[in-house]
């Protein structure tokens, strides 16, 4: 007895299915042919049907369908269930996976690769580290304090990092746009596949901000470490550049506001997409109010909202929206009645991004007073 159907001539493979899909008992076929098989598996041992008119691009063979079950034989034949029998392509699948169509997916990975390598690595002018702006040179100092790599040289993705870079995703997108414009970061040549749209008819000049690998288009001098002193402990804060540092306190401070209010609404399930009046709104409380005070006129403004949405049944839209004139409200009546707010702390949930660690401690020397006093000049 054998188990598959070696010892039969072509012939008699043939007469054997004609006789098994006529419906013959299948135990005495396999007696009579000297096979042992289960008899629901038979089938399962016939050559499969080709069909001449499907070939297989890789290896010019007829694609084939295997025989179906004596059950099953009346039902339509699909063209993805075609397949190479040298090869395995499945040509109407969505991902055929066989040897051939994986090499020529590592072909294509590598060609993608060089498009990158090609495009990225023509020659930049490189720009000078003092000739930044201050704005430009703070926003530099925290993304190497957070992601730069060990080579002194390349800054490792966002994504993926865990990285707090900024309060607020709007100040992350800045920070990276200002550097990629002013081309202090430009794209590395070595940037993984994942950080650009292959699909894009622009590929490969479309890339993703947060999934690419950078690097410094900096005019290094012969000491490296002297300038990445300069950028990551930085003595280039002055009395000159006193009023952009004030500008960029307060820029940070109302991220840190947006950021709370967020967070507080989002614990009361409220939806809320600040806009620029939520902006301008907090810009203006911090001409007399810190950060940690605004804190606590946004915890006591959401928890009335969360109240009065419980109690007097308005919506939840209307309640969200009531926060920020409650807020603005609240901070002019204890202006005027010089009322001296308490001071709230950073919540466990919400830990101080590096932009925020970097400008006040590094580049301004006050530390918490970021977070305590109203922006002004040091
Ligand atoms: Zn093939
Ligand atoms: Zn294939």
């Amino acid at each position: 007895m054998e188990k598959n159907l070696d010892h039969l001539t072509s012939e008699e493979v043939e007469t054997l299915m004609q006789r098994y899909y006529a419906g013959e008992s299948v135990s005495k076929l396999t007696k009579e042919y000297g096979i042992s098989v289960r008899s629901s598996d038979l089938y399962k041992l016939f050559p499969p049907e080709a069909f001449a008119n499907y070939i297989c691009e890789y290896c010019d063979e007829p694609l084939v369908i295997n025989r179906p079950s004596k059950t099953m034989k009346n039902l339509p034949k699909y063209e993805r269930d075609l397949y190479c029998p040298v090869c395995g392509h499945k040509p109407f699948q969505t991902h055929c996976n066989c040897e051939n169509c994986q090499e020529e997916e590592r072909n294509l990975q590598m060609e993608r690769l060089q498009q990158i390598e090609e495009v990225y690595s023509k020659p930049q002018t490189p720009v000078d580290f003092a000739s930044l702006s201050f704005e430009n040179k703070v926003f530099l100092g925290a993304i190497c304090r957070a992601l730069l790599k060990e080579n002194l040289y390349e800054i490792a993705p966002f994504s993926n990092s865990e990285v707090i870079l900024t309060p607020t995703d709007i100040l992350r997108k800045k920070l990276y746009s200002s550097l990629i414009h002013n081309q202090v970061i430009a794209v590395s040549p070595q940037s993984t596949l994942d950080a650009f749209d292959i699909d894009s008819e622009d590929f490969p000049n479309t890339f993703y901000i947060y999934r690419v690998t950078y690097f410094l288009n900096l005019i290094f001098p012969a000491n490296k470490k002297d300038l990445f002193t300069e950028i990551l402990d930085p003595s280039y804060y002055c009395t000159e550049n006193a009023d952009e540092a004030v500008i960029l306190w307060k820029e940070i401070a109302v991220a840190e506001c947006i950021e709370y209010l967020q967070y507080q609404l989002d614990k009361v399930n409220f939806e809320f997409t600040p806009g620029e009046k939520t902006y301008k709104t907090f810009d203006i409380i911090l001409n007399d109010f810190s950060v940690s005070q605004i804190y606590g006129i946004i915890w006591r403004a959401v928890a009335d909202a969360s109240k009065l949405y419980l109690e007097k049944g308005i919506s939840k839209k209307h309640a969200a929206n009531s926060v920020i004139g409650a807020c603005e409200r609240y901070a002019e009546r204890a202006k005027i009645n010089g009322w001296d707010l308490t001071q709230y702390n950073r919540i466990k949930d919400l830990p101080q991004s590096e932009l925020s660690l970097f400008y006040f401690n590094r580049v301004l020397g006050i530390g918490e007073m970021g977070f305590r006093v109203p922006p002004t000049i040091v």
